[in-house]
């Protein structure tokens, strides 16, 4: 028996045309569209494929997607200063900082310039395409065993807050813990986080669980996943796989936050 695939790219056609919908709508009712500020700190070429994704998806949705360009070597000042201009921008409803960033800037420091009305990685939205997978398979997640590879601020923890408001019951795994193993074979619901390719092979994975595959780590020149993909899915009930999994569900969830922001915006009017 194979697993279920869980499509994220067919996911986010479907949302993606429920969202054009939604936008048509708004621009009718306000004349104006939604519009994402993204700062760019340096270049690479990992930030070059996320921003085209970005302003590929942004584009088809009807919403406007400006990218302010910074030098590698700005200092924290200068982008808080930008920050600021941009929540006192009423022509911008949402903002964000793309990763990867500069290690000489302190994401977390400089984030919290953003107003929360204009923070689109408020909720994040890696974290809301994860849940938009694990309902995707349609089992009762109440009472559930979730194990989470991964315990990073942007989706380690945030999505075991995610889970624990779904009464499941969660345990984070990283690099101190002692035995994976033992926590990963009990998982019915497992979450690979970590950034390191093939880390879950399927001795790992109990029988029939969810496997949510959120790593994204380039081998000789391919991306793949933090799984075992070709041996994981014969075990296990449910997988999303890399590419096409919680990447592609991830921008539409980014874009349904400026969405947002937008008609809160305009309702507080
Ligand atoms: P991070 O480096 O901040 O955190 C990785 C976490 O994994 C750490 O907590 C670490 O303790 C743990 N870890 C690393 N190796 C481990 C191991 N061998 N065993 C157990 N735990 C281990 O990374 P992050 O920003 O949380 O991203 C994680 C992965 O998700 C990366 O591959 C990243 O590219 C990917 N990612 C995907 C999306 C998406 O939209 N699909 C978005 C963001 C990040």
């Amino acid at each position: 028996m194979s697993a279920i695939i869980l499509d994220g790219r067919a996911m986010a056609r479907s949302l993606k045309d429920g969202l054009r919908q939604e936008i048509e709508k708004l621009k009718r009712k306000y004349r104006t569209i939604p519009r994402l500020a993204v700062i760019q700190i340096g270049q690479s070429p990992d930030l070059v494929i996320y921003l085209r994704s970005q302003e590929r998806t942004a584009q088809t949705l009807g919403i406007e997607h400006r990218v302010y360009k910074l030098k590698p070597n700005i200092k924290e000042k200068k982008v808080i200063e930008l920050i600021k201009d941009l929540n006192e921008n009423r022509q911008i409803n949402g903002i964000m900082i793309q990763r990867p960033f500069p290690a000489h800037l302190n994401w977390q420091e400089i984030s919290r310039f953003i107003t929360p009305q204009k923070n689109t990685e408020m909720i994040s939205p890696t974290v809301l395409a994860i849940i938009e997978l694990i309902e995707a398979a349609k089992v009762d997640l109440k009472g559930k065993e979730a194990v989470i590879i991964g315990r990073s601020d942007i989706i380690g923890r945030p999505l075991a807050m995610c889970l624990l408001d779904r009464r499941v019951t969660v345990t984070i795994c990283h690099t101190a813990t002692r035995d994976m193993l033992f926590h990963t074979k009990r998982a019915e619901i497992l979450v690979a986080a970590a950034g390191k390719p093939r880390l879950i092979k399927p001795a790992m994975v109990k029988k029939g669980a969810i496997v949510i595959d959120v790593g994204i780590n380039k081998v000789d020149g391919k991306i793949m996943g933090d799984v075992e993909f070709e041996g994981v899915v014969k075990k296990a009930g449910f997988i999303s796989p890399v590419p096409g999994g919680v990447g592609p569900l991830t921008v539409v969830m980014l874009m349904r936050n400026v969405v947002n922001a937008f008609k809160s915006q305009r309702t507080k009017k």
